[in-house]
């Protein structure tokens, strides 16, 4: 468990997490053991259409999941991969992958999960996907192995940003969607979730659904309204910005060693906004969207 700065207790976790149950390098039991070395509280197991229960492996815990795809691969076509997280079932989605990207969320809900659209950027996603699929309401904003492999399309902020002047602000998380665990893509992203020690699986996805959680590849990262003012406090980092659906204005951005906070007075404008903040070595944590105006 983290103890962060505000006094609140985290579970740091990894949301998505392949194994050679699918296509993944690692056994769960090795994978787990990986992950609990590095200081995770817990990891989803997300292989490819087989439904992983929750339960725990190696000493840590383990978050049931699952990934499912639409079998497309231009992104003309419209290319979805939906991870289950925390079904009290197997969402019985069957390996055809014909099905279309609603009905996979519509087993995935019927199931008690909870749906993600992962890496919407590596799947060449557009923003309206965001209200297409209507009860989806997470997305990933970075994916490890979007960079790791032969891709490089790990970062979904402009994705999730346009949703959001759509009028979709989604919940942002940072995962890993390990496969190779060979230097790029394990142990380097995580979600830190505000919830107890002992919080059970449906706990821990309240809490995501609420968005008690920051995203992180490092550092620590808070953002609130106070007053006419969005904060954001951090642990030292080098840079600090801000987004929001205005394209551009003054005080966007922070750049030094070791800042810690960043002021900026809400503009007439501005309907939603959510920051980042990079560290010294290039670790980059995410907020979610605080909603201004609609
Ligand atoms: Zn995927
Ligand atoms: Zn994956």
């Amino acid at each position: 468990m983290f103890k962060d700065m505000l006094g609140h207790s985290r579970m740091k976790i990894n949301f998505h997490t392949h194994t050679t149950v699918s296509d993944g390098m690692k056994t769960p039991e090795e994978a787990a053991a990986l992950y609990k070395a590095a200081g995770y509280d817990a990891i989803a197991l997300t292989d490819h259409y087989v439904f992983s229960a929750g339960g725990s492996l190696s000493g840590l815990k383990i978050l049931s999941g699952a990934e499912y795809d639409t079998n497309l691969c231009c992104g003309e076509e419209g290319v979805y991969h939906i991870l289950a997280l925390g079904c009290a079932r197997d969402p019985e989605i069957g390996s055809e992958k014909r099905l279309p990207a609603e009905k996979i969320v519509q087993k995935i809900l019927e199931a008690g999960g909870t749906p993600v659209l992962a890496h919407p950027a590596w799947s060449l996603n557009q923003p309206r996907t965001a209200l297409l699929l209507g009860d989806v309401a997470i997305t990933e904003i970075y994916n490890s192995v979007s960079d790791a492999g032969e891709s490089s399309r790990p970062y979904s902020g402009c994705f999730a940003d346009l949703a959001a002047c759509l009028g979709k602000p989604m919940l942002l998380l940072a995962t890993d969607d390990t496969h190779y665990y060979a230097g790029n893509d394990e142990t380097k992203c995580a979600v830190m979730v505000e919830c107890a020690e002992d919080a059970s699986e449906s706990e821990i996805l309240a809490a995501v659904r609420a968005g008690r959680f920051y995203a992180t590849q490092g550092p620590e990262v808070h953002i609130a309204v106070e007053g006419d003012e969005i904060v954001v406090r951090s642990s030292p980092v080098s840079r600090i910005s801000l987004f929001t659906n205005v394209a551009w204005a003054d005080g966007y951005c922070s750049r030094g060693e070791n800042l810690t906070e960043h002021r900026h007075k809400i503009l007439p404008r501005e309907k939603f906004v959510r920051a980042e903040v990079t560290d010294k070595d290039g670790k980059t944590a995410y907020t979610n969207y605080i909603v201004l105006r609609v």
